[in-house]
């Protein structure tokens, strides 16, 4: 709808014909976000994506300022650091992706993060992989492909939360799949995520700001 239109603080994107409520408009770029993950226990609603930018959002889409709090919590006002929604983890994980959190709210990608610091005069004057929390989550979204939770093996370690499963058996049964698997897991997530670094598709990204 054209009367949202005034609102959006990024004129050099147009938002498109098919904005709508089920399409609100990506909180980084203002383009119509759209359906991505349905509603899941563990989540705080259905995610959506946006297709430009590539920022996903879990439940209410909020705007920019929203999106830029939620971002300075992973970093400082001088960089951060991103599990990569354009990463090739995400793509093969899809809802078992270890970047989607039971408390993620903003899914981000380089380019989402740069045109939400543009709204405060920054820029990424440099986007790196991070070997380390790359291989982690590419090796925990491959965890995710054999048990009832999620992040389990991660949450274990104290890196992050895990969307634990229902049933008591198949919380035992998680404990237990991520011991087993963990290493055949471990040297599947090495290569991949190598791999995926040299297409600049990493699992996970530090981000530096420079202001103009
Ligand atoms: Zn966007």
């Amino acid at each position: 709808m054209s009367s949202t239109r005034a609102s959006e603080r990024t004129p050099a994107v147009p938002l498109e014909a098919g904005a709508s409520p089920e399409n609100p408009p990506c909180p980084a770029c203002g383009e119509p976000l759209f359906g991505w993950i349905d509603r899941r226990a563990g989540l705080r609603g259905p995610v959506k994506r946006c297709e430009s930018c590539g920022l996903g959002v879990v439940g209410e889409a909020g705007g920019a300022a929203d999106a830029l709090a939620v971002l300075d919590r992973l970093g400082g006002a001088d960089g951060v650091r991103i599990a990569d929604r354009a990463g090739f983890a995400a793509w093969i994980g899809g809802a078992g992706w270890a970047g989607l959190e039971p408390e993620s709210r903003y899914l981000f990608t380089t380019e989402a993060v740069r045109r939400l610091v543009a709204n405060r005069d920054q820029v990424v004057a440099k986007a790196r992989w991070a070997p380390g929390t790359g291989i982690a989550t590419m090796w925990q979204t491959v965890l995710n492909g054999f048990t009832f939770g999620r992040n389990v093996a991660l949450a274990a370690i104290g890196q992050g939360t895990a969307a634990v499963a229902e049933r008591p058996w198949q919380r035992r049964l998680d404990a237990l799949i991520s011991v087993v698997v963990a290493i055949p897991a471990f040297l599947a997530a090495v290569p991949l995520e190598l791999i995926a670094a040299i297409f600049r598709r990493g699992a996970a990204k530090s981000l530096r700001f420079d202001s103009l």
